[in-house]
């Protein structure tokens, strides 16, 4: 679903993507971790080209990304994104920010909208926050509330970074329970995340990343048991 051939990154003078070759197969969830600065948000954000590439090739469902235009607002809907700050529009309740996208984007009628949005802040268990507007929500409701958006789109595709790491940590699982059920249900996911329980628990596939290159890319028994490199020990000797 996702595919990365020989992407290259550069800010300036600085490499931060080296050579990366990834794939997120339909229905597979793939772990993204590595120490700060390895390159991993900039990874998430070329992927719907947040920001462009130096050079190699990034398709999404086989489809190279577009540079711009409509082909790449097409393929932007497809891939629903969900940030480390929640990102909700703060002058609109919880119910128009989960609509606004379908209504605009997809062309999805008002009373459809609603109600694929009120379905799905049900499922994320914030069906009575719907009038609410953002800062009336805890952080954990806020991020349930970025998730049903994202999911309004019918994504093809979810990319998640560090979408718990802002949260006070009595928040943190109901995050990652949302995500796990997203996961189970076989939605395709790459997620950048230092919440080991969850790659244990829902990753296919573990991508660790240091100093923008990808260093292992393993299963999560695999990495967490055996990690070859010395920077994945000593990452993983840091964090666990
Ligand atoms: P963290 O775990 O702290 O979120 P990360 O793995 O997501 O880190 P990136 O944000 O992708 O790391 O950053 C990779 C490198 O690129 C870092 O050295 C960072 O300072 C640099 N960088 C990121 N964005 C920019 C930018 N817009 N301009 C210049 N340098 C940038
Ligand atoms: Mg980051």
């Amino acid at each position: 679903m996702i595919r990365a051939r020989s992407v290259d990154k550069y800010f300036g003078d600085l490499h931060v993507l080296k050579d990366i070759n990834m794939d997120v197969p339909q229905g597979q969830v793939v772990v993204v971790l590595g120490p700060s600065g390895s390159g991993k948000s900039t990874l998430c954000r070329a992927i719907n080209r947040l920001e462009p590439i130096n050079s190699g090739e990034i398709a999404i469902d086989g489809k190279p990304l577009p540079a711009e235009g409509k082909a790449l607002a097409a393929l932007r809907a497809d891939v629903g994104m969900v940030f480390q700050q929640f990102n909700l529009f703060a002058h609109k309740t919880i119910l128009e920010n989960v609509t606004l996208g379908p209504i605009k984007v997809r062309k999805v009628s008002q009373s459809e909208a609603r109600e694929t949005a009120t379905a799905l802040l049900e499922r994320v268990g914030i069906a009575n926050q719907a009038d609410k507007y953002p800062a009336q929500l805890s952080g954990g409701q806020q991020q349930r509330a970025a998730i049903a958006r994202a999911l309004a789109m019918k994504p093809k595709v979810m990319l998640f970074d560090e979408p718990t790491s802002a949260l006070d940590p009595e928040m943190v699982q109901e995050v990652l329970d949302t995500m796990t059920e997203l996961a189970d249900e076989g939605m395709t996911m790459l997620v950048v995340t230092h919440e080991m329980g969850f790659a244990r628990r829902a990753a296919h596939r573990v991508v660790f990343m240091a100093d923008g290159e990808i260093v292992e890319d393993s299963t999560p028994n695999e990495f967490f048991s055996a990690p070859k490199s010395e920077r994945a020990k000593d990452f993983l000797g840091k964090i666990l």
